[in-house]
């Protein structure tokens, strides 16, 4: 709730106009509670959850021509039904555990110092932010999944997200309840380190989700956006890891490579990249030389 009664006041106490956003962000905060503006991570976690994943369902059970080769184990097909059984067990993690947690871990928000009045944060404020809180979830994620790879954490807990050895956008958050809570320590530690504004709180929430959807896609696009990011693990990346399965060693990092490869728990990744790659450029060079024995017996037979 904002400490102002109107948008003079703001003005008055801020020294100069309100930004187009800042407007915004009084006609819509200014009588609503703190705790109420913190509980709208919930709607946007279960509409993301329901949202995005939705046209990696129509790639999946359609296989559109031109899409459908990006599959990255097109071996493995998934009915419309096992992936709805998938989000209803998400969803029905989301209400006992994803929701509740959000609730009660509102005091550590307050604790921290969440801001939520005038001014709002610049652009670069918040990208600098979000910079940072992906960094220390990836760093601090990768250590706490390296451990769910031991023999107690993966058979107590971790098998449950190990499910699906080719996962989809749905089975992003499909875990054992445990994971969702333990997991939820490395989100919240950028934000209690750097914190920031609410509404750079909700983007990094919307944002987290929104990787993890894209990492569990099953569907490697090279026209991707994130192709950009710099050291982006990507879906590629992830899906190496389930694929492999509760033996894995391999790819832990949950945003980026770079933990992986300091570590040295990218080998197997890097060695099937490099068979890959030279399995595809034999190929590649023995239809090129088909090619010139068949325009060599095409001229004789001429
Ligand atoms: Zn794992
Ligand atoms: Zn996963």
């Amino acid at each position: 709730m904002l400490p102002y009664h109107s948008l003079p006041e703001a003005q008055a106490t801020l020294g100069r106009n309100l930004s187009f956003a800042e407007t915004l962000w009084f006609h819509y905060s200014a009588t609503k509670s703190d705790y109420f503006l913190f509980c709208h991570n919930i709607l946007f976690l279960f509409l993301i959850f329901s949202l995005f994943p939705l046209p990696l369902v129509l790639l999946e059970t359609k296989r559109l021509p031109g899409l459908d080769k990006y599959k990255i184990q097109p071996k493995v097909r998934l009915s419309f039904h096992e992936m709805f059984k998938c989000y209803k067990d998400v969803m029905r993690m989301f209400f006992l555990v994803v929701g509740p947690l959000q609730l009660v871990s509102y005091p550590a928000v307050k604790m921290v110092g969440i801001r939520t009045g005038l001014p709002l944060p610049s652009g670069w404020e918040i990208c600098s932010q979000l910079a940072v809180y992906f960094m220390v979830e990836d760093y601090t994620n990768y250590w706490i999944h390296r451990f769910l790879h031991g023999k107690w954490g993966y058979e107590m807990i971790h098998r449950v997200h190990h499910e699906y050895a080719a996962p989809i956008g749905f089975a992003a958050p499909y875990a054992h309840w445990a994971e969702i809570l333990i997991l939820g320590i490395p989100s919240f530690l950028g934000p209690a380190m750097v914190p920031g504004h609410m509404v750079t709180f909700w983007l990094w929430i919307a944002l987290r989700q929104i990787e993890a959807i894209d990492t569990h896609s099953g569907y490697d696009f090279p026209w991707s956006p994130t192709k950009y990011i710099p050291f982006y693990g990507g879906a590629d990346h992830h899906d190496y890891h389930h694929y492999v399965g509760g033996q894995s060693h391999s790819n832990f990092a949950s945003v980026f490579t770079y933990c992986d490869y300091i570590y040295g728990t990218d080998k197997g990744y890097r060695y099937q990249k490099k068979m890959i790659r030279k399995l595809k450029e034999e190929m590649t060079n023995g239809a090129e030389q088909n090619g010139v024995s068949y325009k060599t017996q095409d001229k004789k037979s001429d």
